[in-house]
């Protein structure tokens, strides 16, 4: 059984002991190594603290922001060699009405084009605008020299053929990969433009040398945007993945049997520590704001200066995993701060992409698929 993240922290500390460096044959400090590694290994198995009474293991903190920065510094570059080409990639965002999570997450888009020097265009129609009408804006746009990329913010209003209006942007310029031939070429392991969430998620394992190759994986939610895309990439990638729904049946036991637990679900804290296997990599994709104290109390009772911030404010962002994960999984992306800031840096990644792709360009590899 492949040894978690968290045997190997313990492993690590044991070859600290002067002890452990003494000038023993090789044969018998293995060994002793090994015996160490199993009884840790169990110790972890069956819940017993290793550490000192009290304490509690933590999990490594994959620092979304970090990540995104290490990838904005390596677009920079390729923004500019392409401006030096006189070509300036351009994202057109088209916001229908006044949402205003929507608004929220479209500033944050424009402001990152704005950060990377991109072009932007900001498309903002009412929110009584008909089906047809927005085709003949998305038509103008995938006509438009100017426009590499288009998203188009869902939600849309219920009046709107949602499905017809992403099917309508062309698939050169579909920048969030929902297009049916992007969703094809992704199944077929040809993949083009990949959805931002999932791509930012293999972006945060891989630079973190998270081992995906033979990986159990399990993938919690299903959707388009997702969950369906996460499972492939993880597949593409060599993990053995299991997803899982509504209708799973023994859901904390198939979740416990995974190295690698990607949490899509839009359900608070739903994924608690008894779900984790000690020592898994746990991606927390899940954004849901608490506005009640009582939630508040019992969610961060652990956490008070989380707690304390929700007092402040009166409300907070807490993921799909239950804070207290934090004290099992080996390794785990925080909320707010984890996948949240690679989904932008995806939307960036894959602009620029699909300006070298429209013009017959290499594909630099900022992010693989
Ligand atoms: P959807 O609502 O489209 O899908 C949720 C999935 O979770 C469905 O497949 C559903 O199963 C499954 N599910 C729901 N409840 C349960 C349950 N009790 N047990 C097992 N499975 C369940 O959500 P999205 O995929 O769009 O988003 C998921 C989360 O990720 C949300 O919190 C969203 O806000 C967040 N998100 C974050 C992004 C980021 O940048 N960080 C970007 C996009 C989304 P079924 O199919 O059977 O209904």
């Amino acid at each position: 059984m492949p040894c978690p993240r968290r045997v190997r922290q313990v492993r690590a500390a044991h070859r600290d002991q002067p002890l452990y460096f003494m000038p023993f044959f090789k044969k018998f400090r293995v060994a002793i190594h090994e015996t160490l590694r199993q009884i840790s290994c169990a110790m972890i198995t069956f819940g017993i603290n290793y550490q000192q009474p009290g304490a509690r293991l933590s999990a490594r903190i994959l620092n979304g922001n970090v990540i995104r920065d290490q990838i904005y510094s390596e677009l920079a570059d390729e923004i500019a060699a392409l401006r030096a080409n006189g070509i300036r990639p351009g994202l057109a965002a088209v916001l229908v009405g006044e949402n205003p999570a929507s608004k929220i997450y479209v500033s944050s888009k424009i402001a990152a084009c704005e950060k990377l020097g991109l072009a932007n265009i900001h498309v903002t129609p009412p929110a009584t605008i008909t089906t047809g009408e927005l085709l003949a804006i998305i038509e103008d746009l995938n006509s438009r020299d100017d426009v590499d990329g288009i998203l188009v913010q869902l939600p849309l209003p219920a009046q709107i053929d949602a499905k017809k209006i992403l099917e309508a942007v062309d698939p050169a310029k579909d920048v969030d990969g929902f297009h049916s031939l992007n969703v094809g070429r992704l199944v077929a392991g040809r993949p083009n433009l990949v959805a931002c969430t999932p791509l930012g998620v293999m972006e945060i394992l891989r630079r973190s040398e998270i081992k995906i190759e033979g990986a159990n994986a399990v993938v919690l939610g299903r959707s388009d945007i997702v969950g369906k895309p996460m499972a492939l990439l993880l597949m593409h990638a060599n993990a053995t993945v299991t997803i899982c729904h509504s209708k799973t049946r023994d859901l904390p036991q198939t979740v416990r049997r995974a190295d690698i637990v990607v949490a899509a679900l839009g359900r608070t804290a739903m994924v608690t520590p008894d779900y984790v296997r000690p020592g898994a990599t746990v991606i927390d994709v899940g954004i849901n704001r608490i506005t009640d104290t009582a939630h508040a109390e019992k969610l961060f009772a652990q956490f008070p200066e989380r707690l304390a911030s929700f007092r402040a404010k009166g409300s907070a962002v807490v993921g799909d995993v239950h804070p207290d994960v934090i004290n099992v999984a080996g390794a785990l992306t925080p909320v707010p701060g984890g996948v949240g800031p690679l989904t932008i840096a995806m939307l960036m990644s894959n602009t620029v992409r699909a300006a070298r792709l429209r013009r017959g360009f290499r594909i630099h590899a900022v992010a693989r698929t």
